[in-house]
């Protein structure tokens, strides 16, 4: 079977084709700029160059009916025809407490999803629109919506509520969700690959280290904490975000520059982190490079990008009771040695050892970037998402097959 899979944003859509038998991309691409002046379609099929086609995408209807076309298309398609599509997986960000797993779209999740806008009024409007054009478009086909929430509702209470008044959680689910769960549940599963031994025996510390950053504590296959709370900007330093935050600094800034919410919210979202303290960037690369020229800012926002993911990992070692592997993944991750270096420097007492040279080498590869004597394994990997969604769809479009039967008496 082949499935779609969708990340829709606000002005983009991330797209790949997937052989699910085979677990293997057939196409993947991006629609960008959506809704502005040349929009732009890159895509590229497993065998052939990438192209790249610019135009005017008013909406995500038009952008999917555009991934669909040129999958179609006889130079650079994949299918020949729309029912080749089994079935479409969405990921989508925020599933609340409604959702601790994927699930099989329908009018009912429909009102669902609508109710966890709220919740995540930045990304979820955006994933939903991407489901109604789908409907619009491939009609029948099956749909199913997988969350970034779902892998760490498994927490236990003690990690996810909030020091506030407990009226606040019954009454408007004010808790701690964590987001980037496909990701996490997806290297931490590969470590423990890599490590042969069974997800249920080994502790995992993940790092997601991307222009979004979490960190999970992965204690015998589940997610017993992770960094990110209420809403993707709490935890580590990261491009725009702040992370971590007294929330009294908010209420005083918002005072002193008499700021709206809207202002404030911006504020914390779009130029803090990395950006708001280099006063440059927020590209990790453009960091590196100008910390290494010798700009005193960009070096401190590495020192307490570093130092932010050192402190967690102290925390989930001790939550956990001790750790097997230690992960890097998405664009930092996977790509920086430098980084992955200075989050592990000063950490041989916890039994972490970098291996200078395999580190050096693991740009973009999956590898152990650890010393053989090293207690905990060190890896990087490199994360997939879409592959994690497309299994999960083929999952859930199994099990409601299975349950139809059930109720059929075959
Ligand atoms: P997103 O959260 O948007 O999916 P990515 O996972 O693509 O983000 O990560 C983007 C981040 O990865 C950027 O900060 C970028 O600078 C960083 N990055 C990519 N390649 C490298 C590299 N070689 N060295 C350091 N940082 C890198």
């Amino acid at each position: 079977m082949k499935i779609l899979v969708l990340n829709c944003g606000s002005s983009s859509v991330k797209y790949q084709l997937i052989d699910i038998d085979k677990n293997y991309p057939l196409a993947k691409g991006l629609v960008s700029r959506i809704g502005m002046s040349e929009a732009v379609l890159t895509h590229k099929p497993h065998d052939r160059p990438e192209v790249k086609i610019t135009g005017e995408i008013i909406d995500h209807i038009v952008a999917i009916e555009y991934v669909i076309s040129i999958l179609l298309s006889p130079n650079h398609g994949v299918i020949k025809d729309k029912s080749e599509i089994g079935a479409v997986g969405h990921r989508v960000v925020h599933g609340g407490e409604k959702f601790p797993e994927s699930v099989l779209i329908n009018s009912e999740v429909m009102v669902e999803l609508r109710n966890c806008i709220e919740l995540a009024p930045l990304h979820n409007p955006h994933n939903i629109r991407g489901i109604n054009a789908c409907q619009k478009i491939l009609l029948n086909i099956p749909q199913v919506a997988v969350f970034d929430t779902a892998f760490h509702q498994q927490m236990p209470k003690h990690a996810y509520i909030y020091g506030l008044p407990y009226i606040l959680y019954k009454k408007h689910g004010i808790r701690r969700y964590g987001f980037h769960g496909t990701s996490h549940y997806y290297v931490s599963r590969r470590a423990s690959e890599l490590l042969k031994k069974p997800a249920n025996e080994v502790n995992i510390i993940t790092c997601h280290l991307g222009n979004g950053a979490s960190m999970a504590a992965v204690k015998e296959g589940i997610s017993i904490d992770t960094s990110m709370g209420f809403t993707p900007l709490e935890g580590l330093l990261m491009g725009t975000r702040c992370g971590d935050l007294d929330p009294a600094v908010i209420l005083h800034v918002m005072a002193r520059e008499e700021l709206s919410l809207q202002e404030a919210n911006t504020l914390l979202n779009k130029h803090s982190g990395m950006q708001g303290i280099s006063g440059h960037s927020s590209d990790m690369r453009d960091i590196i490079q100008e910390a290494k020229e010798g700009h005193a800012n960009s070096r401190l926002a590495l020192d307490i990008y570093c130092y932010r993911i050192k402190k967690y990992i102290g925390a989930y070692a001790v939550a956990m009771g001790g750790m097997n592997a230690l992960v890097f993944t998405a664009g930092i991750g996977e790509n920086s040695p430098l980084i992955r270096e200075r989050c592990c420097e000063g950490l041989e007492f916890l039994g972490i050892e970098l291996d200078e040279g395999r580190n050096e080498e693991a740009i973009g590869v999956e590898a152990l970037i650890s010393k053989d004597k090293s207690k905990v394994k060190v890896f990087a990997i490199p994360t997939n998402e879409e592959l994690v969604i497309a299994q999960e769809t083929k999952k859930v479009l199994e099990v409601n097959t299975f349950l139809k039967d059930i109720v059929k008496g075959v």
